[in-house]
């Protein structure tokens, strides 16, 4: 396996910038994914890395070696678009051993490279059977399979999971991640569900409009996310915005909204007086009859063990995630309280994130 470099990567297609400056390291052995909206250059980015697309401008390394400009055959890369991408007049153990073949390996040892990565993916029993008759899951595992045995540098994935239903999706993103644990492959994949990539990553890159908002792990871009973009689209429900105008002297610990002053992770920075946006997320939100920041109840959804309970504000809508055991009830007028510690500042203007205690790596509990 191998560790992947992309320096300051671009691609354009005629006037349209699909990917702006890409910089980014895969660790030897790491499950990388780019994570984003529809349209934000994930695909772009995977297929220049997998040579399948030329950049415009940048360069790609693989285990070291340069192959910016390598056609894709040359590169040693595994690329799986659809898991379900099968050959269907072929059984399962030539779907698995078709790469083999193609690179021309005898039938000895395609016998016992497909043999040994049926016994991996737990699918020994199926080798002899037709790909038709298989259920989702099992033609999933064959097209891994179909990766696996050629024992590439590096697997390149793009929505995999894309085509199965939510529960499924769960499923496989176990059985996904714990293949990785025992192959430890370098992968690179690309999702735009937030879940897939919590669940599945070391490292996640997330993208929006061609450009890479913040690279983290799931818990630093879940904890201290380092744009408004990255603290809405990761978590559900996402993080409560509420704006102020302010400005913040280095180590102030206090903002004001609306009269009310709420305590904050200690500032690293001064900003002068400007638009500034309080991020919180739901389940850092409590209700407390104490606070004079309040609101009327909208809405109580249920979900088992919490409850989502939706409060409207002179500064919009607040939703909390309490025990469903704590009584919330519609039109009920209460007062909002948050969690000091876990609280983000933004810059209105810029969306970035305004650097406090939080992101000094000691503020998780
Ligand atoms: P999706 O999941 O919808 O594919 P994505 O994040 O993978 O989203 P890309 O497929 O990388 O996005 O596309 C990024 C942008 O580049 C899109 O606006 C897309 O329309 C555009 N694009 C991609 N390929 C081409 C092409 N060959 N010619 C012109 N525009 C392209």
């Amino acid at each position: 396996m191998a560790e992947i470099r992309v320096n300051h990567l671009k691609k354009n297609f005629g006037d349209f910038v699909a990917v702006r400056d890409s910089s980014f390291t895969v660790k030897d052995g790491e499950f990388f994914c780019l994570l984003g909206p529809s349209g934000c250059g994930k695909t772009t980015t995977l297929r220049m890395i997998a040579g399948l697309e030329l950049p415009t401008d940048g360069e790609i390394l693989l285990g070291g070696d340069d192959v910016t400009f390598r056609r894709a055959s040359e590169r040693d890369i595994a690329f799986v678009f659809q898991l379900f991408a099968l050959y269907p007049h072929m059984n399962v153990r030539a779907n698995i051993g078709f790469p083999l073949k193609c690179d021309g390996l005898s039938s000895s040892e395609i016998r016992r490279r497909v043999e040994e990565t049926a016994q991996i993916l737990r699918i020994t029993d199926l080798l002899d059977k037709p790909v038709s008759g298989l259920s989702g899951g099992d033609r999933q595992r064959v097209a891994l399979g179909r990766a696996i045995v050629r024992k590439p540098k590096a697997f390149l994935m793009d929505e995999p999971l894309g085509a199965l239903d939510s529960e499924f999706r769960h499923v496989m993103c176990g059985e996904l991640r714990a293949l990785h644990n025992r192959l430890k492959a370098t992968t690179v994949y690309v999702t735009h569900d937030q879940l897939e990539a919590m669940s599945m990553a070391d490292t996640i890159a997330v993208m929006n409009n061609g450009l890479i908002e913040q690279l983290g792990s799931p818990r630093e871009i879940y904890d201290r996310p380092a744009s408004l973009f990255v603290a809405d689209f990761i978590g559900s429900p996402s993080m409560n915005f509420l704006d102020t105008h302010a400005a913040l002297a280095s180590g102030a610990s206090e903002l004001a909204i609306d009269g009310t002053k709420i305590g904050i992770p200690a500032m690293r920075v001064s900003v002068s007086e400007s638009d500034l946006v309080l991020g919180v997320r739901p389940e850092h939100v409590s209700l407390s009859d104490q606070s004079t920041l309040r609101g009327e109840v909208f809405g109580v959804e249920y979900l088992g063990t919490t409850q989502i309970v939706t409060v409207t504000t002179k500064r919009g809508m607040v939703r909390a995630r309490i025990s469903a055991d704590m009584k919330a009830s519609l039109g009920e007028h209460v007062g909002l309280s948050f969690r000091p510690e876990k609280l983000s500042v933004f810059d209105k203007s810029s969306g970035r994130v305004l650097k406090s205690a939080l992101h000094e790596g000691g503020v998780h509990g």
